[in-house]
């Protein structure tokens, strides 16, 4: 089943007035059950179309689909929704509340959606224990490394269950140790769960550790295949 598509979409930002293209044309089809990765050179539209993807951001041309629904055609709240219930989002800065423990920055998702604020905490520590993070847990962002916040994100991003996980660089603060256990994490929910895992990264291990793997480059799509194809 088709979770995430794109259809020759592309985003456009106005920088001094003059709409430049972040994204040119891409045309992408990514299953349920993908683990997918997103490599390219800085500035090459990673980003941008992962925020596409999680309907973060709306494209200037073409279309861009969240299991069959065309993100388009939605409002605001219609956005929110999909967002909030069907996307787990991690963002290349974290993005983490800076007033809220990471225990309550991972329930955020949850208590938005309405889940009782007990149940919420709960799951929220048991998302939390699955990046190593249970003695951080009653932490302010500004008391946590780099690493800490970024792992804090990655267990806000799943503790919904989302159909979609989107990763910008999650293991890009994370020493070895820690980037293996969040890519085993990410495996198994692909692997085992279903779950459709699209990840930014810039390593080339992780890049070559994953079926599938799509190049970017100025804008659009430069090779698309098993890992270790292509550029
Ligand atoms: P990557 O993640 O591959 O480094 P990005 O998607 O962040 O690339 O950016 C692609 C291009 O779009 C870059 O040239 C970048 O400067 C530009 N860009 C991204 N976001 C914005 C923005 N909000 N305003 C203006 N230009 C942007
Ligand atoms: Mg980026």
């Amino acid at each position: 089943m088709t979770v995430l598509e794109a259809r020759r979409a592309g985003k456009d930002f106005l920088v001094g007035g003059t709409p430049v293209a972040a994204v040119r044309e891409v045309n992408l089809s990514i299953n349920a059950g993908e683990l997918v990765a997103i490599t390219g050179p800085s500035g090459s539209g990673k980003s941008t179309l992962l925020h596409l993807f999680g309907g973060i951001t709306q494209p200037t041309r073409g279309a861009v689909l969240v299991e069959g629904v065309d993100l388009t055609g939605l409002d605001d709240d219609g956005l929110a929704r999909i967002r909030r219930r069907r996307i787990g989002f991690v963002f290349q800065r974290y993005n983490l509340f800076p007033e809220f423990t990471l225990e309550e920055n991972v329930a955020l998702p949850l208590v938005l959606d309405g889940t009782p604020s007990a149940r919420a905490a709960a799951a929220a520590r048991e998302a939390l224990a699955a990046v190593g993070l249970t003695a951080r847990a009653g932490h302010r962002p500004d008391a946590l490394s780099g690493g800490e916040q970024q792992r804090g994100a990655i267990a806000r991003a799943l503790i919904s269950q989302p159909a979609v996980v989107l990763a910008d660089e999650p293991t890009g603060a994370l020493d070895t140790a820690n980037g293996a256990i969040v890519m085993d994490l990410f495996r198994s929910l692909a692997h085992d769960r279903g779950q459709t895992v699209v990840l930014v990264t810039h390593d080339a291990g992780i890049a070559a550790s994953v079926p599938r793997r799509i190049a970017m480059r100025d804008g659009r799509v430069e090779a698309d295949g098993p890992a270790g194809a292509g550029p």
